[in-house]
């Protein structure tokens, strides 16, 4: 998994003895920024040597699920993080932790910590306990409650537009020569299943991600057909182009229901069939 530099930084850290017990990271995506953070808790705590999705591990696997009593992570109730959320915080963490090294917590959006949250918040940070590591991850540092910030270390974690990126996704050039072909052969889409796709992915999640791109790939072909801004985009996907809007809206309903499908038990082989069957009816 690539993790940003900074946030990658603190694994050495924790090997270094150097960790501060909080963080408050300005980042103009908290989803991704979550995600990358769990990793690094991962890293640092897995008791196996840690590999990327780690999955036969207990301890990753409830972390990555938010299920470890020692790891909470707390996201805004209505417009605010209320102080019930922070007592609740504060009582669970009373024990020591029991399969991580610290207790962890995340507070989502800590530009919502009002007067009343924060001040329940601030015991915490005035004394730092050992085994407490707290991390507040928000859009913008200066518009979090300043007694919290000041007892913080400041890290930046800026992402590149995802709309930029779609060419440096790892799935980029497989999904993209298999698109042409069932775009451009329409006939024989089918056939691309095995050979461009089953042969080389076989977890679900590679499939996942696979559709994910797709739904951007076509969100992109809509938005630049209504005003071309991106002149790599039109030199890859002239052949998404010229199709109408209404095809484009089309297909994207689609891609998204079978994303959604994914969710369920699905035979993939099956599932990528019927997917090139329906998407071919949707031709102009
Ligand atoms: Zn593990």
């Amino acid at each position: 998994m690539e993790v940003n530099g900074s946030l990658k930084n603190l694994i050495n850290y924790y090997h270094e003895d150097k960790l501060s017990h909080a963080y408050l990271i300005e980042t103009n995506d908290i989803d991704k920024c979550l995600t990358e953070l769990k990793y690094v808790l991962k890293n640092i705590n897995c008791p196996h040597e840690y590999k990327d999705n780690c999955s036969n591990c207990n301890l990753c696997n409830l972390l990555n699920n938010n299920y470890l009593p020692s790891f909470i992570v707390i996201e805004p109730d209505g417009i605010n993080i209320k102080k019930e959320q922070i007592l609740d915080l504060k009582s669970r963490f009373s024990t020591m932790p029991l399969y991580t090294k610290e207790n962890i917590y995340i507070i989502k959006e800590a530009e919502k910590l009002n007067q009343s949250s924060a001040n329940t918040m601030l015991k915490f940070l005035e004394e730092p306990e050992d085994n407490i590591l707290g991390f507040f991850l928000c859009y913008n540092a200066n518009n979090v409650i300043s007694t919290i910030a000041s007892r913080c270390e400041i890290i930046k974690v800026y992402y590149k537009n995802n709309e930029d990126t779609i060419y440096n996704n790892e799935y980029f050039s497989n999904v993209y020569n298999y698109l042409r072909k069932i775009e451009l052969e329409k006939k024989y889409g089918i056939m691309y299943n095995k050979s461009m796709l089953l042969n080389l992915y076989s977890e679900k999640e590679d499939y996942v991600n696979i559709f994910k791109l797709l739904l951007r790939i076509y969100y992109l072909a809509l938005k630049n057909k209504e005003s071309l801004t991106d002149m790599e985009f039109k030199n890859k996907f002239s052949f998404l182009l010229e199709k109408s809007t209404e095809e484009l809206t089309r297909k994207l309903k689609i891609i998204s229901a079978y994303l959604d499908d994914l969710n369920y038990n699905v035979n993939i082989e099956l599932f990528l069939d019927k997917f090139v069957i329906e998407l071919s009816e949707m031709n102009e």
